[in-house]
């Protein structure tokens, strides 16, 4: 989905931890019990100055930038929808193609206990709820990737 540099429609506001955001995961991320650790994945749109597609996330800055030029790239993140302003249904309709689509949830307060995640509001034009969690998900500061530990505390709310 199209995200970062559309015109902001709606204010950003702060994601309580006790509220839920729901992850849209395509089937082949999707294992028997719930999302499976590859389904945890930044996207990031291509650079504005050079057009390179690579890019890393900052810890530092708390930004995405690009791989070959070091632009900040605004409204990069792992995508959710926050529970204020969508259901479960309505982050599976927002696919390409529902149908191959399950939907996880998990409390953002609970991701954010994940190290180095951020959740922010980001809304976008068509999206309220459109809210990124930020962070290198490949990282593994004690061992576990990120991605492992995501996969734990994402569970299943609409199976395939
Ligand atoms: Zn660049």
């Amino acid at each position: 989905m199209a995200q970062g540099n559309e015109q902001i429609a709606w204010p950003v506001e702060s994601v309580p931890d006790s509220d839920a955001l729901y992850y849209r995961v395509h089937r082949q991320f999707w294992a028997i019990t719930g999302p499976n650790p590859g389904a945890f994945r930044d996207r990031c749109n291509p650079c504005s100055v050079c057009g390179d597609k690579k890019f890393r996330y900052d810890a530092m800055d708390k930004n995405y930038k690009c791989g070959k030029c070091d632009m900040v790239l605004p409204g990069g993140g792992m995508s959710t929808d926050w529970a204020k302003y969508s259901t479960p249904e309505d982050a599976r309709k927002r696919a390409a193609k529902p149908a191959e689509n399950a939907v996880a949830v998990a409390q953002a307060g609970s991701v954010r206990a994940v190290p180095g995640m951020l959740v922010e509001h980001n809304p976008v034009l068509g999206n309220r709820a459109h809210t990124n969690v930020k962070g290198d998900k490949k990282s593994a500061p004690d061992g576990t990737q990120i991605r492992v530990l995501l996969s734990r505390v994402f569970q299943t709310i609409l199976p395939l």
